[in-house]
């Protein structure tokens, strides 16, 4: 299994300018092989086979810096292409632009290249950086990777991947829940019960849209507008930080319990698309959530299970089974013509994906 650690690192003068450009080099080899691609299929029709290495000659630079985060590019680039064939509402592979001001690079453990002792992580090339290690890491774990990033704020970080063994048991699953996305809340259960968002993230969210409001009433290019937004990404920072506290103790209380739970596999941009959610999912809390709950279950001998995204979770009735012709989106309630049923719509969507799951499950 695998598990990340994530502390705050806090590099030199010198290690911050060769932080800073090894985010730069990593960008542009992203962007390089990138268009060098595009061209290339422009030209001939056929897809070109690029490696950062091969631009080190032309650009020596490149060897200022960590060649394993050039590795990570290209297998982030490959990555994007591969999404993109598999599933085209993704979309094309994009530049990364300079104005995306939240930079990371990521590096691999190779033959003990990285190492965490003594309060200092040492790094390919920037050796030993200060690190505030709260919490400890078992000694059987293996470090496996790296990523280093800078908030808009400033701050660094490292978040390091560690593989290890742990002998799990499955549990007997007896306690099963269903759980649809809802409109208000993170999500609805078969059980009715909601998870809302706690009031205090509700009104950081509100004095974060305040804040972005007037910094684009700034004038630009101002001393004013410098401010502000230095204010906004410590505000987002701060909403960032409270999401992700609740969405950790919501799926940990979900874990605990419950032995299976049922979910539908939609892709993210599928279902802002298909629903037209706007901002509330294209934050993709939801997505988060599920992978935070799938770990949690995992390391418990629990099961996630993904429903086929066809199912007919919203239309079906959870009493008769009558599948409905169309559901709009403005029916917040599921009525049943055939057994007289009446439900809040994600409740009784909840239910029906429970019981998929079940089913699926136990053949
Ligand atoms: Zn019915």
């Amino acid at each position: 299994m695998n598990k990340a650690f994530k502390f705050r690192i806090y590099p030199t003068k010198e290690q911050e300018e060769l932080l800073s450009k090894t985010f730069g080099c990593v960008r542009f080899v992203y962007n390089k092989m990138l268009s060098d691609r595009i061209s290339h299929y422009n030209e001939t029709g056929e897809s070109l086979n690029n490696t950062p290495a091969q631009y080190k000659k032309e650009f020596e630079w490149l060897k200022e810096v960590d060649s394993l985060a050039l590795a990570n590019a290209q297998l982030n680039l490959n990555k994007a292409y591969k999404n993109f064939f598999r599933d085209k509402s993704i979309g094309f592979p994009k530049f990364k632009s300079r104005k995306n001001n939240h930079r990371s690079y990521t590096t691999n453990c190779v033959n003990g290249n990285i190492k965490l002792d003594d309060g200092y992580l040492t790094l390919p090339k920037l050796k030993a950086v200060k690190i505030k290690q709260h919490r400890m890491v078992p000694d059987d774990y293996k470090l496996k990777s790296v990523t280093i990033s800078k908030t808009p704020t400033g701050k660094y970080f490292a978040s390091i991947l560690y593989e290890y063994e742990k002998h799990i048991e499955l549990a007997k699953p007896e306690k099963f829940v269903g759980m649809d996305y809802s409109m208000k809340e993170l999500f609805i259960t078969s059980d009715g019960i909601s998870a809302e968002y706690p009031r205090y993230y509700r009104l950081s969210l509100e004095k974060l849209k305040k804040e972005q409001r007037k910094l684009s009433k700034c004038e630009k290019g101002s001393n004013n507008r410098n401010k502000q937004r230095l204010k906004v990404a410590k505000f987002h920072e701060k909403v960032a930080n409270q999401r992700k506290d609740f969405l950790h103790k919501t799926s940990k209380q979900i874990t605990n319990a419950f032995d299976g739970v049922c979910i539908e596999d939609l892709s993210m941009k599928g279902m802002s698309q298909a629903l037209n959610f706007g901002k509330s999912v294209s934050d993709n809390s939801f997505g988060t959530f599920v992978s935070m709950l799938d770990y949690k279950l995992k390391e418990q001998g629990k099961q996630l299970v993904k429903i086929d995204k066809w199912f007919p979770s919203s239309k079906m009735c959870s009493a008769c089974g009558q599948i409905k012709d169309a559901l709009s989106l403005s029916d917040r309630t599921y009525h049943c013509e055939h057994c007289g049923l009446s439900l809040d719509r994600d409740y009784n969507a909840s239910i029906n994906i429970r019981n998929e799951g079940m089913r699926i499950l136990s053949a």
